[in-house]
């Protein structure tokens, strides 16, 4: 808008970053404008999903309604059961607040249809880091499957990160649990993509047909028009405070799958005989209906931050993933930086464009369970909720920052130019006339 002479709005863009970091930004928006076509198109294509299943389990006000105690008869919560199982093309799910993280569905999935001498067999390499105390790779065995007396066996990935396909033929005969995890999570592999979850369920079922395929889908939920689910995964489990919660659920996680295993895992997250019939909701149906609905909005926001961040870093001389060409199958982007400075200066900047805490500093500190220190910056509504725009780089090789979240597009764009422009400040990454 023209003022006395004066563009507000150009002023207002020059005000939060440099005029040469803004043209470039809109620079790459041009260059990467097929790839933002190809994410509205899932985008649309999911939430005509996600509106559909509304409109045939006719969702009401009701549903909405807070129960307490027992909770019997909670429309609410079997409603949502019915909208999860639904979308991703399931037989039932369990969707539940009381899931305090991913890791806790995960656990329960396993736990739920694992039993003393089973064999569970990771196909994609090591499990995310908080599965190794559940497995018992680490920590004291408390409680752990391997304490239960559950064998697990490791197929490691190819080196370009892809399955090995003729070593799953040879050893996934017999196990009762083949499992897949979907995302990068914080490793440099690509994430697998949908399709490959095909192939492998295929296979699986081909060589093994009583091995449940499981998959651990956190972080990969309506980054494509079909889920594991919809392909022959028998279980897939995620977090409602990434993706699939839309950045309004408060906390939770789900399991979808096979109606089976659906019921053994709802008998080991209340109890044998009672299952999916008990769990007051209380007061959460609402925010987890509508961070359903909202979802593949924010999925796709996060996807386009993360285009948008590969290719702005990219500019600026710094490698990062998933690079050109990759199909996208999480939200996850990582930047390689270079120096530990670097990074310091990538996770300042993000934090100082988050909504909540934008005035703090992050500091690198050490984490249980890393040698070198870790320095993280987050400032959102939800607790640790990674579906918002968050940052976490160990200080050491490969000095790679993993990025993830944006509730808005645009928000979550000026979080990664101040992260630009804090590291350009300090004499990292040069714009290129
Ligand atoms: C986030 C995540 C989990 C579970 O983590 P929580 O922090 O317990 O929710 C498991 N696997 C992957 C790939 C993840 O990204």
């Amino acid at each position: 808008m023209n003022i006395d002479g004066k563009d507000i709005d150009k002023m207002r863009e020059i005000d939060f970053v440099s005029s040469e970091l803004w043209q470039l930004a809109e620079q790459v928006e041009t260059d990467i404008a097929d790839e933002f076509a190809e994410i509205h198109r899932i985008q649309q294509t999911n939430e005509q999903k996600v509106l559909q299943a509304f409109r045939s389990h006719r969702i009401s006000e009701g549903h909405l309604m807070e129960t307490t105690g027992y909770g019997y008869h909670d429309r609410g919560r079997d409603g949502l059961d019915h909208l999860f199982a639904e979308v991703f093309d399931a037989e039932d799910a369990l969707v539940r607040p009381h899931f305090v993280s991913g890791t806790h569905a995960l656990t329960v999935a396993l736990f739920g249809v694992l039993r003393p001498g089973d064999r569970l067999i990771s196909i994609t390499g090591a499990p995310y880091d908080t599965m190794e105390e559940v497995i018992g790779l680490s920590g004291n065995n408390n409680g752990s499957l391997k304490e239960f007396g559950v064998r697990y066996e490791q197929l490691e990935l190819l080196k370009d990160g892809t399955p090995d396909f003729a070593a799953i033929e040879q050893r996934v005969a017999g196990a009762k649990v083949a499992y897949i995890q979907r995302s990068r999570g914080y490793s440099l592999r690509p994430a697998l993509p949908v399709s490959v979850i095909s192939r492998i369920a295929t296979l699986v079922h081909r060589v093994s047909p009583e091995t449940i395929v499981m998959v651990d889908n956190c972080y990969g939920e309506f980054v494509d028009t079909v889920e594991p689910t919809s392909v022959g995964a028998d279980l897939m489990v995620g977090s409602l405070i990434k993706n699939a919660g839309g950045g309004l659920a408060k906390s939770g996680g789900y399991i979808a799958g096979k109606k089976r295993w659906i019921e053994q895992a709802a008998y080991r997250l209340t109890s044998p005989g009672m299952g999916k019939e008990v769990g007051a909701s209380l007061g959460q149906n609402r925010a987890m209906y509508m961070g359903l609905f909202f979802a593949p909005s924010v999925v796709a926001s996060s996807v386009k931050v993360s285009a948008f961040s590969v290719k702005l870093f990219e500019q600026l001389g710094f490698g990062g993933y998933p690079q050109k060409g990759e199909v996208r199958s999480d939200i996850i982007t990582a930047l390689q930086l270079g120096s530990a400075e670097a990074l310091i200066a990538f996770c300042e900047g993000i934090q100082s464009g988050s909504p909540i805490d934008s005035y703090v500093h992050p500091e690198p500190w050490e984490m249980p369970g890393y040698q070198e220190k870790v320095i993280m910056a987050a400032g959102t509504f939800t607790s640790g909720a990674s579906i918002e725009l968050s940052a976490d780089a160990p200080l050491k090789e490969p000095y790679a920052v993993w990025l993830q979240g944006g509730l808005t597009y645009y928000t979550g764009k000026m979080g990664v130019l101040l992260a630009a422009q804090s590291m350009i400040d300090r004499g990292f990454g040069t714009i290129s006339k």
